[in-house]
């Protein structure tokens, strides 16, 4: 964005805060809706408060930040429900998130980053991934053990249309998505190729404004799915896809969420799940891409429904994204705390998401509530995997 077209959004803010708060009507009550705000409580948080401090950054009255200044900026998951409710409210279309993710930019440039976000940078300098690992995710449904010890790599068929991208966080943090996934792939028969040599998309890094950082691992990608000759990619992290949907050069093939991905398949479940489950919208998924319906329809095959309160373009944010997770975990478990109890008051006994980013946040902040209390965190695909048999129909 240009300085000018910068200034014009924001000088356009009547500071009206309705962006911190949930539609009155649906609920009959006033629900928050901004977690940076809520959280710390300081005008600052919020989404008008941001847009101020960008100002003053633009127009050089902050020669040296603070530390309060520093937590204002990042302290926000880019979750784009100000956005949202900005646009319901008000004739003028602020595109906040991306303002954000120009302010920390303006940042990063300025040598202002968090140390917790240069080393995102680091580890994928050294790695190729962000969390740094250095070993091989291996694909664990083959072996009837279940343990990752015995586990071999997933393999797949080098010609294949279909490339499925795992993504670091399904790989490192919760790589019982990527089973999942990679099994229904199996059951239903539909060939597959992975990457030969899969970098971070660079999600994280564009989302923390160290943007140069992230220009190496798009042209590697780029190449390696050129050279594939893959016709379609499917995704099970909603990051990852508006990455590649948003930020990449357009490569002539399709990018697809796996509910999207999968809910063209109208899978055939003999046995559907006896439980009741919320589904939570990642920001990704939804407000950033406008994934909405798919997702649902899946479920619905899978299990019982209950609606949350915050839904939608409303939902309530799980906490992690934006680089809240590694720079500011309390407040990244605060939020997904809040959402399990929004779950379990719609008489949900599992909270369900598409994202792998949101199922390790909710599931961390279930564990920390205690068996007793907490809910079951899982992936759609997770479900989905469960109740197909192996050979499974496609109506
Ligand atoms: S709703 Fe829009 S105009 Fe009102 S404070 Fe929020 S960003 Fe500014
Ligand atoms: S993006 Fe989300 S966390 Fe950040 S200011 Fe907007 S509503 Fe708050």
């Amino acid at each position: 964005m240009k300085r000018e077209e910068i200034l014009s959004a924001i000088y356009h803010c009547v500071k009206c805060k309705l962006c911190s708060i949930v539609s009155f009507h649906p609920n009959e009550e006033w629900l928050p809706l901004c977690p940076s705000g809520q959280f710390y409580g300081y005008q600052a948080f919020y989404a008008p408060g941001k847009m101020e401090i960008f100002r003053e950054i633009l127009e050089g009255e902050i020669s040296e930040p603070s530390e309060g200044l520093l937590k204002a900026v990042y302290a926000c998951t880019l979750c784009g429900a100000c956005y949202e409710k900005c646009k319901q409210v008000s004739s003028v279309e602020i595109r906040l998130p991306e303002l954000f993710e120009e302010m920390r930019h303006e940042l990063a440039v300025k040598g202002w980053a968090l140390d917790a976000h240069r080393g995102i940078v680091e580890k994928i300098r050294e790695t190729r991934n962000a969390y740094g690992e250095r070993y091989e995710y291996k694909y664990r449904y083959r072996y009837k053990r279940g343990d990752r010890e015995g586990a071999e790599s997933p393999g797949g068929d080098a010609d294949a249309d279909v490339l499925y991208y795992i993504g670091c966080t399904a790989r490192y943090r919760v790589p019982e998505i990527a089973d999942a996934m990679l099994s229904i792939l199996n059951k239903l028969g539909i060939r597959y190729q992975l990457m030969e040599d899969e970098w971070c998309c660079g999600s994280v890094l564009l989302r923390t404004g160290q943007v140069e950082a992230a220009k190496e691992l798009m042209e590697h990608n780029v190449e390696e799915i050129r050279r594939s000759g893959a016709k379609r990619i499917v995704f099970t992290c909603p990051g990852c896809l508006k990455t590649f949907r948003q930020n990449y050069p357009d490569m002539g093939v399709e990018l697809l969420h796996s509910t999207e991905f999968l809910a063209r398949m109208h899978i055939k479940v003999d046995d559907k799940l006896d439980i009741n489950v919320a589904y939570h919208d990642p920001c990704h998924l939804g407000r950033d891409l406008g994934i909405y319906e798919e997702p649902r329809s899946l479920l619905a095959e899978v299990a019982h429904i209950k609606q949350m309160k915050r839904e939608r373009e409303q939902a309530w944010c799980c906490g992690s994204g934006g680089g809240v997770k590694s720079a500011y975990d309390d407040f990244a478990l605060w939020c997904a705390t809040e959402r399990l109890a929004e779950a379990r008051e719609a008489g949900a006994e599992a909270l369900v998401s598409a994202c792998p980013f949101c199922k390790r946040n909710l599931r961390e902040a279930a564990e920390i509530e205690g068996k007793g209390a907490g809910l079951g965190v899982y992936d759609i695909v997770e479900l989905v995997n469960r109740c197909l048999k192996e050979g499974g129909a496609r109506r």
